[in-house]
């Protein structure tokens, strides 16, 4: 099971890809998550991709090129794998195509998560993450315990810098102008499946489900 996942930033991509992938015995390979832990130990690829990351822009395709080359030697991805969060221009998605053949392999699937802009400014610039463990919440929705209150040690909430709505509003921009046009590559290869990101959690998965169910059944 070969997945691309494609969507705005901030329709729930990495969630439904975690339980995609644990349901599935697939590896999610999520661009953004290495990006993030190199920016934290200073490799030199998270030194060139800080500023990039910070302002909302992407990164220039030639350092993600590399990366998802360097990534998909691991044997964890034998099994099949879910990207999330690349290819995310066009270019990155003919040079993966170029990669995928030299691998004698191919994508099954690409789920298209689709949320309006406006519900995407509301969820992103409420989100707040705890650095001690990781939970996700939501200022309006799912307001982050009081630090004293936190049932897995002390909380320490903070929102991610390109979370803010003015960066929020650039990285849609970004996504209409440069990541959208991949579904129009995709749907010519009849490879799309859209999936309406608007609903629960559970909702929204069991959409994806039946999705997968149809194509691998
Ligand atoms: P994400 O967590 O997927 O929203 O990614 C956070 C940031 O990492 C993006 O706003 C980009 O700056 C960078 N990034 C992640 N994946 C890519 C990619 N495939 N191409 C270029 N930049 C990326």
């Amino acid at each position: 099971m070969k997945l691309v996942f494609i969507g705005p930033p901030g329709a729930g991509k990495g969630t439904q890809a975690e339980r995609i992938c644990a349901d599935n015995s697939i590896k999610q390979l999520s661009t953004g998550d290495i990006l993030r832990h190199n920016v934290k130990i200073e490799s030199k690829l998270g030194v060139g991709a800080k500023e990039y990351m910070t302002s909302g822009r992407l990164v220039p395709d030639e350092l993600i090129i590399e990366m998802i080359k360097e990534e998909l030697k691991s044997l964890e991805y034998a099994n099949g794998f879910l990207l999330d969060g690349f290819p995310r221009t066009i270019p990155q998605a003919q040079a993966f195509d170029e990669l995928l053949k030299k691998l004698n392999t191919k994508i099954d699937l690409v789920l298209l998560l689709d949320v309006p802009d406006e519900e995407i400014i509301s969820r992103l610039s409420g989100r707040r993450i705890c650095r001690t463990c990781n939970r996700v919440f939501h200022i309006s929705f799912n307001p982050p315990p009081d630090p004293k209150d936190c049932d897995r040690g002390i909380c320490d909430i903070y929102q991610r810098d390109d979370d803010k709505e003015e960066t929020v509003r650039h990285r849609l921009d970004v996504y209409h102008n440069q990541t959208k046009p991949l579904v129009d590559y995709y749907k010519s290869q009849n490879l799309v499946a859209y999936i309406d990101g608007i609903g629960s959690l559970d909702e929204v998965y069991d959409r994806i489900k039946s999705n997968l169910q149809h194509k691998f059944k």
